[in-house]
């Protein structure tokens, strides 16, 4: 993810232009929940050309056209240009062109100078979630396997326990590892997401030298937004640190026997979060954990045509009524299946599922520490 301006994207702009086809807005949640060709990726790639060519000033329609998406990439599954990155350009473009970020942006930013996490929570509260876990703090030189936490599940206090669950598993199947605590560093999603790619970029070299300082070989991460931005960074600087999501590494222990679990037959549908399947190409690994756990029925769309959430690249702050309709589609769509579960692994997507009422959403570290818990029980008391 090496930053692009506009301008090396004019091409695919005129590309869009001549094309268009419109097959971008089949699955774009924005553009299928209000029908407003200005904030489809066909109108929005027209929006930035006409800016470059000098026909369009920027207006507030212009802003809102650059804002009101998701970055989920369901426009990129349909189409060979980069649109998402088009539109990633666009943000920041705007921003250097002297428009102020979004109020509601405003405050994720000023959090994230003042704290190190979006969510204007104290530095304090990064380490909390470890309390009564007995897990090592990485130091200087030795540690292998980093589980690096995230900002969101570890200072939104509802999100604790998918956190603490992924922990215990690793646990559980004797992975050795380690984590920074209260002075883990953001990973520097939001800012990306936002425009603020000289902030980013900073943060990112920050990051990785200190990871590399840590003597770190591998990261887990529980968070699919920390998963593809560490991913990416580590690729971008030739960093030879492997980043994996927690559900790989699961997988795996499921795999080889190192936790194991009883299945029932309820019936649970699973929501690929944007960032772990479309952007991040993990979808069997999850698939697998549900099917181990549980009976798994799938969405009509689901795997790179699954429909995002709502909640990403600054949405549900910016624009929470939509945020908020695009949430009920899905759960109405996991309703569909006849599924009693819909399950995710992604804090945000949890967050936001919840928000839709109808159905019961489960963090997918947590449904399967309780499976193996009470498989662990039923054994023991019979
Ligand atoms: S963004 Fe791609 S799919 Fe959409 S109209 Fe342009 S060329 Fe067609
Ligand atoms: S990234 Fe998602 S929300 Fe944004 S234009 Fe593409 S499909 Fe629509």
């Amino acid at each position: 993810m090496t930053a692009a301006d506009l301008e090396e994207f004019e091409e695919e702009l005129e590309t869009c232009f001549g094309t268009s086809c419109g097959f971008c807005e089949r699955g774009c949640p924005v553009y299928q929940a209000l029908k407003v060709r200005t904030l489809s990726m066909k109108g929005r790639n027209r929006t930035m050309l006409g800016l470059l060519k000098g026909k369009f000033d920027i207006t507030p329609s212009v802003v809102k056209a650059a804002f009101e998406c998701t970055l989920c990439g369901n426009c990129d599954r349909w189409c060979s240009l980069k649109n998402t990155e088009h539109t990633r350009a666009f943000r920041e473009y705007l921003l250097k062109h002297g428009v102020e970020p979004m109020k509601e942006h405003s405050s994720l930013l000023a959090s994230m100078k003042n704290y190190g996490n979006p969510w204007l929570q104290p530095r304090s509260a990064r380490g909390k979630w470890l309390r009564g876990l007995d897990i090592p703090k990485a130091a200087k030189g030795n540690q292998e396997v980093l589980f690096f936490a995230g900002c969101t599940s570890a200072v939104m206090k509802p999100l604790v326990p998918s956190l603490v669950a992924s922990a215990k598993l690793l646990k559980r199947a004797g992975v050795d590892f380690a984590v920074i605590g209260q002075d883990e560093p953001c990973c520097g999603s939001t800012l990306l997401r936002v425009g603020q790619t000289d902030a980013f970029e900073k943060l990112e070299k920050e990051n990785f030298d200190r990871f590399k300082a840590l003597g770190v070989k591998r990261i887990v991460t529980a968070c699919p937004g920390c998963y593809t931005t560490l991913k990416k960074s580590a690729e971008k600087l030739g960093s030879d640190i492997a980043i994996n999501h927690i559900t790989q590494e699961i997988a795996n222990l499921i795999r080889s026997g190192d936790l194991k679990v009883e299945k029932s037959s309820e019936k649970m549908t699973y929501h690929d979060p944007c960032h772990l399947g479309r952007l991040g190409g993990i979808f069997d690994e999850p698939r697998e954990i549900v099917d181990a756990v549980a009976d798994l029925v799938e969405m009509p769309n689901c795997r790179y045509e699954a429909r995002c959430c709502g909640a990403g690249a600054g949405l549900q702050s910016a624009f929470p009524r939509l945020s908020r309709e695009l949430a009920a589609k899905k759960v109405d769509e996991a309703k569909g299946t006849g599924a009693t579960t819909l399950v995710t692994c992604c804090p945000f997507c949890e967050t936001q599922l919840k928000t839709a009422p109808g159905i019961n959403v489960v963090d997918l570290m947590q449904l399967l520490l309780e499976a193996i818990e009470k498989g662990e029980k039923k054994n023991t008391s019979g």
